[in-house]
């Protein structure tokens, strides 16, 4: 999995701290984008997440280049309708050597590895096969889940609490939950303030809303705070 932060919206933390402060102040706007830069952005920002008033996180967007991933996250990561998504075509790209991605639970046993490797090296053949009869568009029908795709998304800073919360709790799909955790590292990097408080729901002030579901297992900050999915991340 190769995860890139390819652009975003410039001054993330202070835009949205003077998005915050035009709510509830009287001042103009150049004053209140002057004066809330530093530690005073930082503290419009937390001030902002403890009340729990979201919308100013719009107003600043991320956009990530994802590749070496299968169809089986795409097509959950783009179930995720506040978002933009570009992602390569397999009516327009041949896949007659297509990449595949391999679960570890299959890496990790013998058999289920060759039994994996017989069904890609099968529906490979039987690709190629029909590509000599159908166009692209339907000889991709015998594809499978595990086939690599390339997308670029762009989310904003309120669609990816939603975005972190549901998919780096360890109720979600490995794949899916390592990518997750990367997009938080990468963008907390860069907007540490507005980040501070994203992250699987089990750290957030509402706690864990997986109920009966509930994995009983609850990150800790620190492995927040190292950006990690430490104890069972696989990518
Ligand atoms: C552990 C896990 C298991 C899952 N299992 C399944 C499954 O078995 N089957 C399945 O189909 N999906 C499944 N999903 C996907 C899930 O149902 C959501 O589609 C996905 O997580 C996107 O979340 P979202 O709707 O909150 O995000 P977004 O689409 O980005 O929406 C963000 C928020 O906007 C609001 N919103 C968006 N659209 C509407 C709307 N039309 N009406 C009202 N409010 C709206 C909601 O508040 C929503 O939370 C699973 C997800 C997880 C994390």
């Amino acid at each position: 999995m190769r995860v890139k932060l390819l652009a975003h919206t410039p001054e993330p933390d202070n835009l949205v701290a003077a998005a915050a402060r035009l709510c509830y102040s009287g001042a103009d706007i150049a004053t209140i984008k002057m004066r809330l830069q530093g530690d005073k952005a930082a503290s419009m920002v937390a001030k902002l997440l403890a009340l729990g008033h979201e919308s100013p996180l719009e107003h600043v967007s991320f956009t990530f280049g994802i590749e070496g991933v299968s169809r089986a996250l795409s097509h959950q990561l783009v179930r995720h309708r506040m978002a933009s998504y570009s992602q390569q075509s397999q009516r327009y790209v041949a896949e007659e050597d297509f990449e595949f991605i391999t679960p570890p639970t299959i890496a990790d046993s013998a058999e289920a590895g060759r039994e994996f490797l017989a069904a890609i090296g099968a529906i490979r053949r039987a690709y190629s096969s029909l590509l000599l009869h159908v166009p692209a568009e339907d000889a991709r029908y015998v594809l499978p889940n595990a086939c690599a795709t390339k997308l670029v998304a762009t989310l904003n800073a309120r669609s990816l609490y939603n975005f972190f919360a549901l998919r780096c709790c360890r109720r979600a799909q490995w794949e899916i939950r390592a990518l997750a955790w990367e997009m938080l590292r990468l963008v907390r990097d860069v907007a540490p303030h507005v980040f501070d408080q994203a992250g699987p729901g089990c750290l957030s002030v509402h706690g864990c809303s997986e109920g009966q579901m509930s994995c009983g297992s609850p990150y800790s900050k620190s492995e927040l705070d190292g950006g990690k999915d430490e104890p069972d991340r696989r990518a």
